[in-house]
């Protein structure tokens, strides 16, 4: 089937989220790096099974403080849903009432969540990553006075952060539309590469002596002497400590109770070719990365190549069908943008991505450490907000393993639990919620 230009894949890959990589509008043309496969039998401190922004931040942050550290990707860095998402950098929490029970109350976490909330910029700024991240803002914009944002903004406000309620006059003047009246404006966050922070993060850890090696699925965990043996099809990796970061995506044979314990969730997105020119100047001249409240329905961001990127939910069996999708995105944009009728927006490229999540209730969907066995660990199911997660949880791991101090742990480690009705969000999310979202915000009814 074919979704684009120059993306083939099949339906099933669109369904469960695995089309080719390149399908991906971040990739760069010519792919960055690519590490070779693992063909010896080698040993190190620490191993990371998975290259994504979770395994990434581990791998850098191990080997910045000294630690030896190999890391076996299935594929390559960015191969799963960091290179799928949608470029948005959010600098604040959705909820904080779930964090009651991690340690100290959450406290500790929040405390460092917002001391390192612009971790992204920092990486790429301490690293030289050029993954095109831009610290340009969020906006969350709704169709009127929402009393929830209200109340975010001032408990987010009370925690020293510069987030403003803005009205119509405001909202016109960054979005360049007349449809909202009422958001947030938050002065931090913005927008990222995720492809391209994910190589840039897994390269600099490369740099500071990571062995990285790509195309090596983890195919095995075994448990030898005081450590473990991570087989590859050519190789293994010996090591004290595994830590594992698949996200559930491909699945972890070896500790099948992995992926029993998240909620999966198919997610597309899909990016424009250059806009127009008169399209860049009149649609969203502030750059800020937009979201509508409540529903988020068409999150957007405008990248350094000039191309709009946004993401939604597909209808279930459907999530192939590229064209219904930005048709429905089109019908969006001019309806709140009505100075792009009539331009030249074309899609560029269509791909679908799979996100982990930890509770089937949206807001409460934090992440997850798992000790898995003795020595295993597993940092997963990052949900749909892994662009800050990622990298701020990682160095957390890192940082704790690096000093061999559990207790500098700020999640709580779990055993694997099952969850229970897997499916549960999913067909809420795809078939209840997205739906009813979508006649409502077509009819303004929110
Ligand atoms: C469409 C979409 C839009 C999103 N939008 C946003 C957004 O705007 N902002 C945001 O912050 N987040 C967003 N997210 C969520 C974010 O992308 C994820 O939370 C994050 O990428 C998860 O990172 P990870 O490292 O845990 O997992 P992944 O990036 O999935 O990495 C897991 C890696 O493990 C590898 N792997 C799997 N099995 C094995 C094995 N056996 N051996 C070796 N390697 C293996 C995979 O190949 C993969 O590279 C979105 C997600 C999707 C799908």
């Amino acid at each position: 089937m074919t979704a684009s230009n120059s993306c083939t894949a099949t339906r099933a890959e669109f369904e469960s989220g695995t089309v080719p990589i390149h399908c991906s509008a971040w990739p760069p043309a010519t792919l960055t790096a690519s590490y070779p496969a693992l063909e010896q039998d080698i040993e190190a401190d620490v191993v990371v099974i998975g290259a994504g922004l979770a395994g990434s931040s581990v791998a850098l942050h191990l080997a910045e403080r000294g630690i030896s550290v190999v890391v076996v990707e299935a594929a390559q860095p960015g191969d799963g849903a960091s290179g799928r998402n949608a470029g948005h950098v959010q600098p604040f929490l959705d909820a904080l009432e779930p964090l009651q029970s991690w340690p100290g109350q959450g406290q500790p976490f929040i405390d460092f969540f917002i001391e390192n909330r612009n971790i992204v910029f920092d990486l790429c700024a301490r690293h030289g990553i050029d993954g095109d991240a831009v610290k340009s803002g969020m906006v969350e914009a709704a169709y009127k006075k929402q009393g929830a944002l209200e109340t975010k903004a001032a408990r987010w406000q009370k925690l020293g952060y510069e987030v403003d309620v803005i009205g119509a006059d405001r909202l016109r003047e960054m979005l360049g539309t007349d449809a909202y009246s009422y958001g947030l404006h938050w002065r931090e966050g913005g927008q990222v590469n995720p492809y391209l922070f994910t190589h840039g993060l897994t390269s600099a850890a490369a740099g500071l002596g990571a062995r990285v090696f790509g195309d090596s699925p983890a195919l095995s965990c075994d448990k030898r002497g005081q450590g473990w043996i991570v087989t590859t099809p050519r190789g293994s990796v010996r090591a004290q400590k595994v830590i594992i970061c698949t996200n559930g995506h491909t699945g972890n044979a070896f500790f099948p109770e992995l992926a029993r314990t998240r909620y999966p969730l198919v997610a597309c997105a899909m990016a424009t070719k250059p806009l127009p020119q008169a399209v860049l100047d009149t649609v969203n001249p502030a750059r800020v990365a937009l979201t509508q409240y409540p529903a988020g329905l068409f999150p957007i961001v405008i990248d350094g190549r000039k191309r709009m990127i946004t993401a939604t939910i597909p209808y279930p069996g459907r999530a192939d069908a590229a064209q219904t999708y930005f048709a429905y995105f089109l019908r969006y944009l001019h309806r709140t943008f009505p100075q792009t009728r009539g331009a030249a927006i074309e899609l560029e490229s269509y791909w679908t991505g799979v996100t982990a999540s930890s509770s089937h209730v949206y807001h409460n969907d934090f992440a997850k450490l798992y000790e898995v066995a003795d020595g295993v660990m597993a940092l997963m199911n990052l949900g749909t907000w892994g662009n800050v997660m990622g990298p701020l949880l990682g160095m957390n791991l890192a940082h704790a393993i690096a000093a061999e101090r559990p207790q500098d742990l700020l999640m709580p480690v779990e055993r694997p639990a099952s969850v229970r009705f897997p499916r549960l969000f999913e067909f809420k999310i795809r078939h209840l919620a997205i739906p009813a979202a979508r006649v409502a915000d077509r009819f303004g009814l929110v």
